[in-house]
C-alpha cells in the first residue's frame, strides 16, 4: 500500500508491479497532479525512467539539456554531463506517463481518496482497513505516515520559497542556468515546443515572483516581453532528513523519506532511483537493504547542496568561484559527475583542483578562460 501518488509513489508502484507484488496507490488529489517544480530531470532520473519502462512515453514531450550553467552579472561558468543527457519536462505530463504506466502494469489506484492512519502501520481508505504486507510513505514533505509511524525528523533548517512560472520563450541555451544573488537564485529549465519553465528560490519567503526575477537582470531582459504559458504556483524548498526510513513494515520513499534542496535538481531523480531500490529490497524481504541505498543516495545530494549554498552566499566570493569554476571547465564537469553519481569523489583529478585553488586564492594572475 503506498499513500501518494506523486511521481515517487507512482514511480515506486511500478517497480514493485515490475518485481511482482500486488500495489495499491492512494492519493487525496485527483490526476494529473500539477506541483510546482523546476521540471529538469538529472541524467541518473532519466536512467531511472528508462529501467522503469516510463522514458520511451516521456521522452517526445521532452527537451534535453547537457549540463548546468552558472551566470550572475555577465560571469558565467558551464558544467556538462559525463554521461548521459538531463531532460526538461512539464510535470504535468510527466505524471500522466507515469500513471499511463502504472495502469499498463496492472497497479490498483485509488484518486481523491481519504487515507486515515492509524498509530503505528495500520492505513484506512474510505473507511476501510487495508490488508498490506508493507507501508510505503510516498506523501511528500509533510508526510503523514512518517508522522503517524513515530519516524524522528533529524534536521529541518531554515525553509526556502520557491516559485515557478512558464514561459513561451525558445530556450536561449541547451543548458539549466542558475542565475545567483544575494537574496536567492533562479533556475531556467528548457522545455519542448518553444516553452521554459523558471523557477525562482527565495532565501526567506515572502517576495513576488517579478521580484525576485528582477534581483537577476539578464534574465529579466530575456523574460521581459515573453508571454507567460502559466500562473505563479509557489512551494516549500530546503533540505529535511529522517534518523531512518524503515521501521518495521513502514517505509518512507521521495520527499517523506527528506527532501533535498531543490536548487539541486535532484529530487525526482533521487525519488526514483529510490524507487528502484526500494523494489529490489522489498523483493528480496529485506527493508534494510532500502535503508542501506538510501542513505548512499542521499548522501552526496545533501552535501552537494550544503555546498552550493554556503557557496553561493556572498557575491564576492561567488564572482572568485565562477571564475575559478569558469577556467577550470573539467573540474566542473567532474563535480557535476559527482553529483549526478557518474564520478566517484575520491578519483577528483588533483591536477585539476590545484589549479582550481589557484585561481580561487589568487585571481588576477589568470588570463580570462585559460585553463590552469
Ligand atoms: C520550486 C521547486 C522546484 C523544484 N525543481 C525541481 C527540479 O527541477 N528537478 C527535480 O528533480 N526536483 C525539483 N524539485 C523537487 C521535486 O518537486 C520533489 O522532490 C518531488 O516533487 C518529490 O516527489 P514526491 O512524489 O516524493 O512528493 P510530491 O510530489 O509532494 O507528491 C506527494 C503526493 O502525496 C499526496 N499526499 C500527501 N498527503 C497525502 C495523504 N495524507 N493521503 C493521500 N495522499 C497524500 C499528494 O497529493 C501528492 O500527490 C523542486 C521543488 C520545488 C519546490
Amino acid at each position: 500500500m503506498i499513500v501518494g501518488g506523486g511521481p515517487v509513489g507512482l514511480a515506486a508502484a511500478i517497480a514493485l508491479r515490475m518485481r511482482g507484488c500486488e500495489v495499491m496507490v492512494a492519493d487525496r488529489a485527483r490526476p494529473p497532479i500539477d506541483k510546482p517544480c523546476g521540471e529538469g530531470l538529472m541524467p541518473e532520473g532519466v536512467a531511472a525512467l528508462h529501467a522503469l519502462g516510463v522514458w520511451s512515453d516521456c521522452a517526445p514531450s521532452s527537451a534535453p539539456f547537457f549540463g548546468i550553467r552558472f551566470a550572475e552579472d555577465g560571469r558565467y561558468a558551464n558544467g556538462r554531463f559525463r554521461g548521459g543527457q538531463g531532460a526538461g519536462i512539464r510535470r504535468i505530463e510527466l505524471h500522466r506517463r507515469l500513471i499511463e504506466r502504472a495502469s499498463a502494469a496492472g497497479v490498483t489506484m485509488r484518486w481523491n481518496a481519504t487515507v486515515r492512519l492509524g498509530r503505528g502501520s495500520g492505513a484506512e481508505l474510505d473507511g476501510r482497513k487495508v490488508p498490506a504486507r508493507w507501508l510505503i510513505g510516498a506523501d511528500g514533505r509533510e508526510s503523514a505516515v512518517r508522522r503517524a509511524a513515530g519516524f524522528a525528523e533529524i534536521a529541518q533548517p531554515a525553509r526556502r520559497a520557491g516559485l515557478r512560472r512558464h514561459f513561451a520563450i525558445p530556450a536561449w541555451s541547451e543548458l539549466v542556468e542558475v542565475h545567483w544573488h544575494d537574496a536567492g537564485q533562479a533556475v531556467v529549465t528548457p522545455l519542448p515546443s518553444g516553452e521554459i519553465c523558471v523557477s525562482a528560490f527565495a532565501n526567506r519567503p515572502g517576495p513576488k515572483f517579478a521580484d525576485l526575477i528582477r534581483l537577476h537582470p539578464e534574465l529579466n531582459r530575456r523574460l521581459a516581453g515573453a508571454r507567460p504559458t502559466s500562473e505563479v504556483r509557489g512551494a516549500i524548498s530546503g533540505s529535511s532528513a529522517v534518523s531512518s526510513v524503515a521501521r518495521g513494515r513502514v517505509l518512507l520513499i521521495g520527499d517523506a523519506s527528506g527532501a533535498v534542496d531543490a536548487i539541486t535538481g535532484q529530487g525526482l531523480s533521487l525519488g526514483f532511483r529510490q524507487a528502484l531500490a526500494l523494489a529490489d529490497a522489498l523483493a528480496a524481504d529485506d527493508p534494510a537493504r532500502y535503508q542501506r541505498a538510501h542513505r548512499g543516495f542521499v548522501r552526496t545530494a545533501r552535501w552537494m547542496a550544503r555546498l552550493m549554498l554556503a557557496a553561493g552566499a556572498h557575491r564576492a566570493w561567488r564572482r572568485r568561484l565562477l571564475d575559478a569554476l569558469n577556467g577550470s571547465p573539467h573540474l566542473f564537469d567532474y563535480m557535476l559527475g559527482i553529483h549526478t553519481g557518474a564520478a566517484a569523489l575520491r578519483n577528483l583529478p588533483l591536477g585539476a583542483i590545484a589549479g582550481f585553488c589557484a585561481r580561487l586564492s589568487a585571481p588576477r594572475f589568470f588570463k580570462e578562460g585559460s585553463e590552469a
